[in-house]
Parts: C-alpha cells; sequence; structure tokens
C-alpha cells in the first residue's frame, strides 16, 4: 500500500468519523460528557509522575470519576517486587476502593534483554537479546507471575522487541520462540501472555531496525510482525495492538483486527496527543471492529509523560470517549 492508498484507507483517516462525538482540545474548556457504564481502561504509563504525585487514593478517584474502570500497570519493578516504588498490595487495595481493577501490566525482565552492566537503557538492560538467557527469562517469569496473580492481574505484556537483536528473520523466530516458552509458562499461573507492537515490528527483516525506517527499506518477504505471528502459538501469546503505533506502522488497524481477529483481546487506544484531536485515527471503525471480535478490554494510553500534564489530557481524552456512541 502507497502512502495515498493508506491515508485513505478508512480506518486511519477520519474525515467525517467523528460524527457523534464531541471532544475538548487541550486547554479549552471542557464540558465534560456524562461518566457511564463505558469499560475504559487505562495504562498508568500515561500519567507518568502525576500516577504517584500527592496522594495516591485520592488519584485513583480522580481516576474513577473520569469513567475509568481498569488499569493495566507499567513500572513493576522485579527485583523490589514492588509498582511504581509502592508496595503491591497496597497499590491495589487503594485501587480496588476506588473502583478500578488491575487487569493487565506490562513487564520488562531485564534477562529478556541480555543485560550488560555500566550500559543500561530505560529498561535497565543493554537493549541486547540473547538467546542464552532463556532459563534466566523464564525463572523470572516465575516471580513476575506469581505477583501478577495476586494482584488479580489477567493478562502479563512484553511491551517491546529488544532493541538490538531482533532483525533477521531467524531472530525474529528465535525471539517468538523464547515468548512462547514464556507464554506457556505464564499460562500456569493462570495469566494470559501477550506482546505489544510499536512501528518497529511493520518493518521488513534486515541489519538495522530503526525508527522511521520502514518508510525507506525495500519492502521483501515477510513484515517481521507477521514472522512473529505465525511462529508464537495462539494459545501462549496473543497481541496487544497499538493502534497509534500501528498508524505510525503505515497500518490499518482495521486491517490487523481482521487478519487476525482472534489474537488480539486488547488495544493500546491513543493519538498523537489527546484522543480524538489529530483527527487521522478512525476510533469509531476500529471499536466497531474490537466488539465484533467479542473482545472488550482496552487501554487509553498518552506518550509524553513528563509533560505536568497528563492527568488534564488523559481527562479530555475520556471526555472523548465518554461522548462516543460506540465506546462501550
Ligand atoms: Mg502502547
Amino acid at each position: 500500500m502507497d502512502r495515498r492508498d493508506f491515508l485513505k484507507s478508512a480506518s486511519v483517516l477520519s474525515l467525517g468519523a467523528l460524527a457523534g462525538c464531541s471532544f475538548s482540545k487541550e486547554g479549552a474548556e471542557a464540558v465534560a460528557p456524562a461518566v457511564g457504564d463505558k469499560q475504559l481502561g487505562l495504562q498508568i504509563y500515561s500519567l507518568g509522575p502525576e500516577m504517584y504525585a500527592g496522594d495516591l487514593a485520592q488519584n485513583f478517584q480522580k481516576l474513577a470519576g473520569m469513567g475509568i474502570k481498569k488499569l493495566e500497570l507499567a513500572g513493576y519493578d522485579p527485583k523490589s517486587r514492588k509498582i511504581g516504588g509502592v508496595e503491591l498490595m497496597e497499590f491495589k487495595e487503594k485501587a480496588e476502593a476506588a473502583g478500578l481493577s488491575i487487569v493487565s501490566s506490562h513487564v520488562n525482565p531485564p534477562a529478556l534483554f541480555g543485560g550488560e552492566a555500566g550500559k543500561e537503557t530505560r529498561d535497565g538492560s543493554d537493549g541486547q537479546f540473547s538467546t542464552d538467557k532463556k532459563d534466566d527469562i523464564l525463572e523470572q517469569f516465575k516471580t513476575i507471575s506469581e505477583d501478577h496473580v495476586k494482584l488479580g492481574c489477567k493478562y502479563l505484556i512484553q511491551p517491546m522487541m529488544p532493541v538490538v537483536g531482533v532483525n533477521s528473520e531467524d531472530e525474529c523466530k528465535a525471539f517468538a520462540e523464547i515468548l512462547n516458552a514464556t507464554g506457556e509458562a505464564v499460562k500456569s499461573f493462570g495469566l494470559q501472555f501477550g506482546y505489544h507492537n510499536h512501528n518497529m515490528e511493520f518493518c521488513y527483516p534486515g541489519k538495522e531496525r530503526l525508527m522511521g525506517d520502514i518508510f525507506t527499506r525495500p519492502k521483501e518477504g515477510k513484515m517481521l510482525i507477521d514472522i512473529f505471528m505465525e511462529n508464537t502459538d495462539p494459545a501462549n501469546v496473543c497481541w496487544e495492538l497499538d493502534i497509534y503505533w500501528a498508524i505510525m506502522g503505515q497500518q490499518d488497524p482495521v486491517e490487523l483486527l481482521t487478519k487476525f481477529a482472534d489474537r488480539i483481546p486488547a488495544l493500546h487506544v491513543k493519538d498523537r496527543c489527546i484522543l480524538g484531536d489529530s483527527g487521522m485515527v478512525n476510533y469509531q471503525k476500529i471499536f466497531d471492529k474490537f466488539f465484533a471480535n467479542g473482545m472488550t478490554d482496552y487501554f487509553i494510553e498518552i506518550e509524553d509523560t513528563e509533560s505536568g500534564k497528563q492527568m488534564e489530557r488523559l481527562e479530555a481524552s475520556t471526555n472523548f470517549l465518554n461522548s462516543c456512541d460506540f465506546v462501550k
């Protein structure tokens, strides 16, 4: 699909698609629609430090007031076994007191990414993938699973591919094989293991995999995401589709929800910033297809977590979703 076709694609360009929705732009006077029984979820990464600023219990109440019902965690530390520095059970009790349930969690075990002292990335590793670490990875996931069972979670999600070492078809298959084994281990705890995409998975195998590279690399063979999906067992690994990153990878989320209808039980609902503001995401078609697939778990995500305005942006985003008839 070339860029022109891509922009014509129904679920990407949303002219007219926002009929029936009213939404407020950042900084504008907001008239909040009624908060109903929609099952809004939130990836708490969206709030950055604002999640923990002031009183955590009150922050959860604020989220509930916006209509948030489900949480997806980010920031679980396998070493301290805390979430954002807060004891797990304290976090759970405060969330549940506000009527929020913990449904999912993004976990990035250092072993999966190799790890080398002194060369740490933000996920606490050197970004190198190594199959030699398989036993360590599975061992780490035992502890991780035990903790997430206590939290009442349904999903454990691997948030990305290692930055280095998953480029060729064989490397992608090796990564898929480790995730298969992880998914099987995680399943024995009653949890569903999944993978969350960015845009890099929609490029073609090559020597290096860089942001934006997909636009210039020759499109030969299969995309990494297709190799990955073909080589993971649906019983062990599901896909949490990030619709914004799929669009950044020149994909149509509705086509993906059609092709992988039974493998995408969860969505990251996202835009450039506030949901609904860019006009480039056709939320109606995406939600319609997702619900038609029989799926129900979706999580709002907003980047730029250091802005200091994340709570405000979340409120504008929930106002948008609460005003959309097609959101359930
Ligand atoms: Mg995401």
